[in-house]
Parts: C-alpha cells; structure tokens; sequence
C-alpha cells in the first residue's frame, strides 16, 4: 500500500507521477473486495477502473482527479443499485443522478462503491440494516457509530480516501468522532440535497469525512456548486477553502471560543479528561475561552425527534411498494398491500419513527408537538445567535462516551441520547467540524471534539479548523 493517506498527498504523487490513478484506485479497491469490515453493499469495480483508466490518458489536473471515494447509499446514482440500506429500496437502480454524485465524479473522483448505513439514516450504531452490522476496524468486538458508519470506515480501513454521509443529527459526526476522523457537516442550505433520498428535509445535509481539514476543504469545494435543481440551496456559489488555506501565511489562533462547561461536566470521564486537555492545548496556542450558557440546549433531543421523525413520516409516505420500493404480492386489496409492503419492507426503527412521527403532524396534536417543537427549535437557534455575538466558534463534545460494543444493548430512547451534543446543530442549522483529539484512557479508543461556527462561516471553520489541527497533531 502506498504511503499517502490524504487526498492532498495523493494529489501530489498522482502529479509527480509517482503513482497512477489505476494503481492508486486498484490499491483501494483491493481493501473494497475483501470487505473486511462488511463496509460496502455495492462495488463499482469496473466503473472506477474506467474511470481512473480515462484520468491516466487525460492527466492530473484537479486536486479530486484520479482520488478513489465512496458514497452512502442514500446518495442516487445513475444505473448504480442505491438501497438507503434498506429492504425497501433492495433492488433501486436510479434512472437519474444526483448532485452530490455528479459534483465529485465531475471534479475527477473516482467511485469505487456504494457503503451501508443505518436504514435511511437513522440510528446512531450502523446496525438498523439488513445488510448487517459494520465493524469498526480499530477493535472489531465495537462499532463505529452510524448512521454514516461505513462511510467512517471506508476512510478507515482505506477502501478510500474519502467519503461522503449525510448529517441530519450527527451521522457523520458521531462516527467520525468514534472513528478519530474528521467529519465536517456543512451549513443547512450550502450544499445540494438533489439526489440524496429525504429523511428529515429541514435537517439533512451531505457532510464529508475525511483525515484532514484541507481534504475536507477540497472537498466542500467541489460539493459546494450553485444547484438549480434544490431550492433550499443558497445560491453563493462554490467555496474556495482550499486556496485559503493553502496560500494561508497567518499560523495565530487568536480565537475567542464560547464553552458551556456543563456540558463537559456531563462526560463520562475519559472523554472528560481528553476535553480538558484540548481545552488546555488551545489556550497555550493563543484561543481564549469564554464561558456562555446555552439554556434551551437541554430541549435538544425531544425537539429533535418531533421534527426529524414527522418530516419522515411524511419523506417516506411514497414508499408503499407502488409508487416506490418493496412490493409484498400477499395483499388482497390495495390497502392491504401498502400495509403489507410498508411492514415488511422497512426495519423496525423506521416503523417506530413514522408512526411517531405521524402521531405528531395528526389533527388535535400537531399544534401540541409539532408546532411547539418548531418554536424550541427557534429557541435553541437564538441561544446560539446570542453566543456568537460574544464569541468566534462554540466548542462541544460530540459524545459523551467513546464507541460503544456490538453486544451493548441499548434502548430506543438511550440510543437517541447519543446525539445529546451533535442535534442542536442541525436544529439551529449551523455548520460543525468534528476534531478528532486523543485516545480514551478507558479503551484506547478515539476521542475528540466539536467546533461550532455561525451560518455560512464554513470557509472561516474549516480554515481555522486547519490551524487547529497543524497546532494539536
Ligand atoms: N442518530 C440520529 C437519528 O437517528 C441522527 C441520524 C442522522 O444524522 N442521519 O436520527
């Protein structure tokens, strides 16, 4: 295996011609075949080895040209099978492709397969799937978080250099803090969701992981195209990250962060011991921290799972094996056969959202759940909106514990709480770079933590997120 594990270092031997994009995408699709983690559902051999055949013969130009990278399987592609890691959608080759897809490949990366994921998305673990649980290849006995694990692990196990989730509450997050990379979810509205099948529309974003913050730039690059065929898009264009942090002279961290400390207090504590040491790290390297309260954050998790699952409840109407997706035969009327196919074609998980979640858009109580949740969420948003007039970024654990193992059986509700620290995020839809920072005293496992910016201040985020990392390796 050759010895450049980023994007960025890849790009300069692709250029210098120490390796070709067909050497490089085989060595990537060696680790895809073998699948030792059971990352992917579909392998796109023959299409990346064109791909990158066709790069040979025209040469290195972008940063992405020639980079092997996978894709969750929420992401539409063109006569590629594209499941959402359910049943439901088993044997879906789109007609169509999506943004997401086509911003990347057409930049000159190179798709070597479609990687699982909790069912449409939702889970914190990578196990609400048919396709199986996906080990995390740090110590297979645990998992690396979901609901974009495979995609952490495809960087991990290097059946790619990068991937790509989707970050409706902190898929991407949560798994690239288990996984100790870094997991970048973008402002709501700075990258198309064309082409990115729907869990909760107000929430959803596509969110690279990648082992750098310039990769991630160069990333987000590409991503961040206008697109006229999503409205809820802003249409300013794409981002220029790369450049400003390659042509960066200025190394200072004069950085004020705003840190609710409670929310430190409440990790277990080898996560706690960690935090406090970056916080330590950073204030040696110039940050200032400075204490705010972010009082309705408390709301976070019950807000979320109004809003996210009556948003599903509706997404996933069209899934009743006419219109879209599994089609049961047994059903003796048309009723019954949609009752059928939605039974048998969606996962336990999904079920117990979309009946949630139809509960509290239903006549007599949406007023009470859904509407009220919605003025909390503004709530949660205000408090930011007050915090970032006193400082530059937010700083967050992501989690309050490491990993967690395959046999740890969890309910429901404490599965949920994982996301304690990653939803107000996508409630108050702002952007956040998961940091990877040390290892649990406990396990050894990664730890790490987040920086929250204001909306649209992605470019300022992943540039200082660069400083940070160049001061923290
Ligand atoms: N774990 C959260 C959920 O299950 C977040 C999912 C996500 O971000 N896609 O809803």
């Amino acid at each position: 295996m050759s010895d450049f594990n980023t994007i960025y270092d890849s790009h300069l031997a692709l250029k210098d011609k120490k390796i070709s994009a067909t050497e490089l995408c085989n060595e990537y699709l060696k680790v895809a075949k073998e699948n030792p983690n059971n990352t992917f559902i579909t392998l796109t051999e023959d299409y990346a080895l064109n791909k990158a055949q066709e790069i040979d013969k025209s040469g290195i130009k972008n940063h992405l040209d020639g980079i092997p990278f996978s894709l969750k399987d929420l992401f539409i592609t063109k006569n590629i099978r594209t499941t959402a890691g359910s049943k439901m959608l088993y044997n879906y080759i789109p007609p169509y492709e999506g943004t997401t897809s086509s911003n990347l490949q057409n930049a000159g990366a190179v798709l070597v397969g479609k990687v699982g994921c909790d069912e449409f998305g939702m889970g914190s673990s990578n196990e609400n799937t048919p396709f199986g649980p996906v080990n995390l290849p740090l110590n297979k006995d645990y998992l690396p978080g979901g609901s974009s694990g495979a995609s952490a692990v495809s960087v991990l196990e290097k059946s790619s250099l990068f991937s790509i989730g989707t970050d409706t509450g902190g898929s991407v997050r949560l798994p690239a803090n288990f996984c100790g990379l870094f997991g970048y979810k973008p402002t709501y509205g700075r990258v198309s969701r064309y082409g990115q099948i729907a869990y909760a529309s107000s929430l959803d974003q596509a969110s690279p992981f990648a082992r750098t913050p310039l990769d991630i730039a160069i990333i987000m690059d590409a991503m961040t195209k206008n697109d006229e065929k999503d409205s809820t898009q802003a249409p300013i264009g794409a981002m220029s990250s790369t450049s400003k942090i390659l042509n960066n002279k200025d190394k200072s961290l004069s950085l004020v962060i705003g840190i609710d400390r409670s929310m430190i207090e409440n990790c277990r504590e080898d996560v706690r011991e960690n935090l406090n040491q970056s916080i330590k790290e950073l204030e040696k390297n110039g940050v200032k921290f400075k204490d705010i309260t972010l009082p309705h954050l408390k709301y976070s998790v019950a807000v979320y799972y109004v809003i996210a699952t009556s948003e599903a409840s509706s997404n996933l109407a069209r899934f009743d094996g006419v219109h879209f997706g599994f089609s049961s035969t047994e059903g003796h009327d048309l009723e019954n056969s949609y009752a059928l196919s939605r039974s048998l074609g969606f996962h336990e998980e999904v079920k117990r959202r979309v009946l949630l979640g139809t509960f509290c858009l239903s006549s007599g109580y949406s007023d009470e759940y859904y509407s009220h949740a919605c003025k909390v969420r503004r709530l949660i948003y205000d408090d930011f909106q007050k915090a970032f007039n006193e400082c530059d970024y937010v700083y967050s654990p992501v989690c309050a514990t490491t990993s967690f193992k395959k046999d740890e059986l969890m309910t429901p509700l404490q599965m949920y709480m994982n996301d304690l620290y990653t939803i107000p995020v996508n409630l108050a839809g702002l952007p956040s770079m998961a940091l990877p920072y040390g290892s649990s005293s406990l396990n050894s496992l990664p730890t790490g933590f987040q920086l929250i910016g204001n909306s649209f201040k992605d470019e300022e985020l992943i540039l200082d997120s660069h400083k940070i990392f160049e001061v923290l390796k």
